[in-house]
This record gives structure tokens, C-alpha cells and sequence, in this order.
């Protein structure tokens, strides 16, 4: 009987241990992907200006979200290319899992076929795109899980995704609320549900925000402009600071 009560005990020590686990994860330093799109010969969207091209103003904008939170003692970042270089969707996934990242940040701005739509926007994952999210797992971008079987890795990678959207929808509130009181909140087009190939296969929370359409004829022009880019670098910052939450360590 002692024996019996001892191994529910272990039992409940280790499904104690394994709820508690998120709560000592705080204890350590956050680990933030963050992933400027686009880059190399996928220059993304184009303003009017020559110099407007959606791959250097991401570059510019994600190294220095990168830089105020790497000022922190409590945030590691990861950035999946620091240059003007060309990078696959699956890569930019790929280095991140890798990295064991606590959240991905993807950052890019929008355009529009009419040139007249403004504002910013915040991407998750739709759940009818966790069937596609799933393919892209056993493709092998998945999180690597050493000494697992294929079926508990399998079912892991289910149970920490759908963990993953709220903390993603949090994540995408977040940014546009700090936007918000940067950019006006008339200008938010809300939180958005899709399947971004950059998001796919994610082991950890993420979003994808487009700050601005680069081809708008007043916000293109103040994109531009590198104070309002660090404006917005700070907003984006600030929004993962307030995702994060206190962290001791
Ligand atoms: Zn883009």
C-alpha cells in the first residue's frame, strides 16, 4: 500500500513538475526570434522612392527592435539574417526551432494594388491552417526532440501548437495595441488569421505585423523616415517586453 501511495506520489510529482514547467521556463533568459522579411532578390513590396523597398526597411526596423531588447538582461535575441540576403520560409522556421525560440516575430510591411489603404495589421495562424502546420512538421521543420519516439513527437508537436495560438493571438494583441497608441488606433486593422508560410511549423508562439504600406502616399513617405522607424522599432519592442511579462531571474 505504502509502496502503492509512493508511486501516485512520484506520479503527481511529475505531472506537478511538468505544469510548473512554463513557470520555471521565466526563471531563464527569453529567447526572441525575430525574422526581418523578405531580402537578397525578394525585395517584397516597393513604395514610390527608389530607395523604398520593403526588404531594407524591415532589416533596419527588426535590427533595432533587436537592439533595445538586447540592452535587457533577461532577453537573448536570434535574428535569421542580419543582411541584405535571401532567405527561404522554411529556413527562417527551420533557425528558429533550432534556436528553441520562446516567440517568433516576423516584420514586414504591406502594400496595397490601389496604393490607398494605411495601417497596421497583425498576422497568427489560422487553426484550419494547423492541418498544413502539421505537414510542415513531419516535412522535418518541426522542433527536434531528441530521444523521442515519432508518435509522442508527433503528439508533443500537437499539444505545444495548440497551446501556441492563444499565446500567438496574445502576442498579435500585444503589437497592435502598442502600435495603437504610436500610429493611432484608427489606423489598426486588427488581429488577422491566415497561413503565412512563416509561421507554419513554428514550435513556440508567433506572428507576422505589417507596420505600415510602404506604397500609401503619406505613410510611405513617414516609413521613410528613420525617426519614425525607431518610433516603431520601440513599439514593437515594447509589445514583446509586455508579452514576456516580469521575468526574475
Ligand atoms: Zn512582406
Amino acid at each position: 500500500m505504502l509502496r502503492r501511495a509512493r508511486s501516485i506520489g512520484l506520479a503527481l510529482a511529475v505531472l506537478l513538475g511538468f505544469s510548473l514547467a512554463p513557470r520555471q521556463a521565466t526563471a531563464r533568459r527569453a529567447i526572441v526570434v525575430l525574422d526581418a522579411g523578405h531580402g537578397g532578390s525578394n525585395l517584397g513590396a516597393a513604395g514610390r522612392a527608389p530607395a523604398a523597398l520593403e526588404k531594407r526597411l524591415t532589416l533596419a526596423i527588426t535590427k533595432e527592435v533587436a537592439r533595445l531588447l538586447e540592452d535587457r538582461a533577461d532577453v537573448d535575441v536570434v535574428l535569421t539574417r542580419r543582411d541584405d540576403r535571401f532567405i527561404t520560409l522554411r529556413e527562417r522556421v527551420r533557425l528558429a526551432n533550432k534556436a528553441g525560440g520562446d516567440l517568433f516575430l516576423s516584420i514586414h510591411l504591406n502594400a496595397s494594388p490601389d496604393h490607398l489603404q494605411q495601417g497596421f495589421e497583425t498576422w497568427i495562424v489560422s487553426p484550419e491552417a494547423l492541418d498544413v502546420d502539421a505537414r510542415a512538421m513531419r516535412w522535418g521543420d518541426g522542433p527536434t526532440r531528441p530521444g523521442v519516439s515519432e508518435e509522442l513527437a508527433a503528439m508533443l508537436d500537437d499539444v505545444e501548437r495548440g497551446a501556441a495560438l492563444p499565446r500567438s493571438a496574445a502576442l498579435a494583441a500585444r503589437m497592435q495595441a502598442r502600435l495603437g497608441e504610436l500610429r493611432g488606433v484608427t489606423r489598426g486593422r486588427g488581429v488577422m488569421q491566415g497561413s503565412q508560410d512563416v509561421l507554419l511549423g513554428l514550435g513556440m508562439p508567433g506572428a507576422l505585423v505589417e507596420v505600415g504600406f510602404i506604397d500609401h502616399a503619406t505613410e510611405g513617405e513617414e516609413l521613410l523616415d528613420p525617426a519614425v522607424r525607431s518610433k516603431i522599432a520601440s513599439a514593437l519592442a515594447q509589445a514583446i517586453i509586455d508579452w514576456l511579462g516580469p521575468r526574475t531571474l
